[in-house]
């Protein structure tokens, strides 16, 4: 099996092993082999002392222990110093087997190291172990990078997902479930911060009588209307509408009591009033209207979510019984 061709350095102050190193290598096949007498000439080939990083790509290193000037060892270390060397196999050449010196280069990143002079078939078997895992570490790397570009991809579009699924598709505003999770967390705040939670449901008046007269799709167009009209007229952020279902709407006020709620209904009907939308099936009005139960509460340790939505409900069915076009609240203040 022939090496694949790929790129080496080879360092070794000794002239005659570097040629004879050389000749076997290119006899290997290896095409890119670069020759260093000295570990300042290595360092310098490397690219280490570039200023913009311009470092060399080797995929295997054999650097000789002991050369005059700075040792095979001090050149290891600034070599191992660099993120780009960090998975390149140096393997150290040394006549001393010395242990003492072959811990210090396996300390600072040797991965093996080879007896002078080298048996060729040796040379060749490590040599080819030593290429192989490079390869697999540059693989791995690889198919990390794959991983990482794919999770990425797949955060922002389950991020999309996740939106979408908190949206009305018709108006736009957000859906009943975007509703439940939102209003249960900001209940429970309230209840911890013992503070004033308002919800509001909306529901339009005689809305079956505007379909059967201008058609199901201007019914949908109105909702639309109606939707960012009530939308638009919210001025705090923590302030959210939903589409409840159907042509019913709730809106969610943290930290406002009555007064502030009973504002702020009287802003959303005074937004769905400048629609002006024609309703001549409506027995209250020229224009389409809406009917308002409201309900706000500090919410106790022992009161439920659905507490406050039954209040508000409670209210809306009076507003309706009442002639419609209005709002209602409880006079009494909810039990807590
Ligand atoms: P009330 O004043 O008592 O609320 O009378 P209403 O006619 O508005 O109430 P009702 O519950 O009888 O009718 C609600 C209507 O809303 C009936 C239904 O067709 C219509 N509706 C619900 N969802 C949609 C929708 O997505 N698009 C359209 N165009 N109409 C809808
Ligand atoms: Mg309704
Ligand atoms: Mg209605």
């Amino acid at each position: 099996m022939p090496i694949k061709a790929k790129s080496i350095l080879l360092v070794d102050d000794s002239p005659e092993i570097l040629e004879s190193l050389g000749a076997f290598f290119e006899g290997e096949g290896f095409e890119n082999i670069h020759y260093a007498t000295s570990a300042e000439q290595a360092i310098k080939l490397l690219g280490l002392n570039s200023p913009d990083n311009d470092f060399l790509d080797v995929d295997l290193i054999l650097l000789d222990v002991v050369m005059p000037g700075m040792d095979g060892i001090e050149a290891l270390r600034c070599i191992k110093k660099h993120e780009h060397f960090k998975d390149v196999p140096v393997v150290m050449v040394t006549k001393r087997s010395e242990i003492e010196v072959l811990q210090k280069a396996f300390a600072a990143g040797a991965i093996d190291y080879i007896v002078k002079p080298a048996k060729e078939a040796e040379l060749l078997a490590r040599v080819r172990s030593f290429m192989r895992l490079k390869e697999e570490i540059d693989q791995r790397k690889a198919r990390e990078t794959e991983l990482i570009a794919v999770t990425n991809k797949l955060t922002r579009a389950n991020a999309i997902l996740q939106r979408l699924s908190y949206i009305d598709s018709l108006t736009g505003i957000g859906n009943r479930r975007y509703f439940d999770e939102l209003f249960r967390k900001e209940w429970g705040r309230a209840r911890r911060e013992v503070r004033d939670l308002a919800l509001v449901i909306v529901d339009i008046d005689f809305f079956k009588a505007y379909n059967d007269l201008y058609g199901h799709l201007a019914g949908d167009e109105c909702l639309r209307q109606v939707a960012q009209a009530m939308a638009d007229a919210l001025k705090r952020p923590v302030d959210f509408i939903a589409r409840f279902g159907g042509e019913e709407f709730a809106v969610v006020l943290p930290q406002t009591d009555q007064s502030g709620m009973i504002h702020i209904a009287e802003e959303l009907m005074a937004a769905v009033a400048a629609l002006a939308i024609p309703h001549k099936g409506s027995p209250v009005s020229d224009i389409l209207t809406i009917s308002l139960g409201l309900a706000s509460m500090v919410p106790a340790l022992d009161d439920q979510v659905d507490d406050l939505l039954a209040a508000a409900d409670t209210a809306l069915y009076m507003a309706k019984n009442n002639g419609r076009n209005r709002m209602e609240y409880p006079t009494v203040p909810l039990p807590s």
